[in-house]
């Protein structure tokens, strides 16, 4: 079944306040659109979440491309969309109502004057590279966090750095939500799905196999016994350098201060942000 659709923030934020008061868990997972398995899998979760209880439970769906969130060089304006076929999918994964405001100016009108920026975990790493992206990132969830008044918000690893980003909001600021992280959901082959992986060509497609791959192999080295975060940076650029076009960052970091290691411990996290063409794509795992 279709989910309802709701354009207008005041009217969603209404409707949340009286569901909440009415006694309903909500669930609320936020997305740009496009939506590909890794949403899904994030809705579902969602959905058991909220009915797990057996009382009244309300799974609600953001849709916003947010504009605060992306530089000035980056790709805006062809951000992949498809309102209609993302609605079927929230219908097909247990989402009861989905916000999709009808412009940006709803949620940022010209008046809007308040930003949410969160320090040491936003700094390195894609923080690093794409300076005010985790501003953005912030504010537009602390504005959805008050329009829908959720009791759970479901993130993906694949946003590992954003994932801590809203973790830190969430603890500092008190707000009282419990915020889940989601395993990657990936292709067959390993290459984490993404929205804008509709912009590889099937060459670049092929070529973006380095990230996973370059990550699975640092992986193994780990299991095998280096430790040497130096020398497995290493071997994960080497790797990347033969298909990317540009390596953002390969990082070996805390899993949850992000601050960078020189010995992996069971538990750090490789990350790496490269161009495929035109194309940013990211990737991370655990190392064991
Ligand atoms: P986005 O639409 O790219 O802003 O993503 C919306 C949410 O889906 C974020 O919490 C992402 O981390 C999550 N997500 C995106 N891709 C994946 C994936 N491959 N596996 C799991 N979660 C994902």
């Amino acid at each position: 079944m279709k989910p309802e659709l709701v354009t207008d923030p005041a009217e969603w934020q209404a409707r949340s306040v009286a569901a909440r008061e009415g006694g309903a868990r909500i669930a609320l997972v936020p997305t740009m659109g496009f939506l590909h398995e890794g949403h899904l899998s994030l809705m579902r979760d969602a959905r058991r979440r909220v009915d797990e209880g057996g009382g009244r439970g309300l799974v609600v769906a953001s849709i916003f491309v947010n504009p605060t969130q992306f530089g000035p060089s980056e790709d805006l304006s062809r951000y992949p969309r498809d309102l209609d076929g993302d609605l079927e999918k929230c219908g097909a994964a247990g989402v009861d109502r989905v916000l999709a405001p009808a412009s940006p100016e709803q949620v940022f009108p010209p008046s809007h004057q308040t930003w949410i920026d969160v320090t040491g975990v936003s700094q390195g790493l894609c923080g690093a590279k794409r300076p005010g992206h985790f501003r953005g990132v912030a504010t537009v969830v602390a504005k959805l966090f008050n329009l829908t008044r959720p009791h759970v918000a479901l993130f993906g690893e694949k946003d590992y750095q954003q994932l801590q980003v809203l973790r830190a909001m969430v603890r500092d600021l008190f707000m009282g939500i419990e915020v889940v992280g989601m395993p990657i959901v990936r292709e067959p082959d390993g290459l984490a799905l993404s929205s804008r992986n509709a912009y590889l060509s099937k060459e670049e497609r092929e070529r973006a196999l380095a990230l996973s791959r370059s990550l699975f192999a640092a992986r193994e080295r780990v299991a095998g016994g280096e430790r040497d975060a130096a020398a497995l940076r290493a071997g994960i650029e080497k790797a990347l350098a033969l298909a990317a076009d540009r390596i953002d960052y390969v990082e070996l970091v805390h899993p949850e201060t992000l601050a960078p290691v020189t010995r992996a411990e069971p538990g750090t996290m490789a990350l790496v942000a490269a161009f495929v063409g035109k194309t940013r794509l990211i990737d991370n795992v655990a190392l064991p």
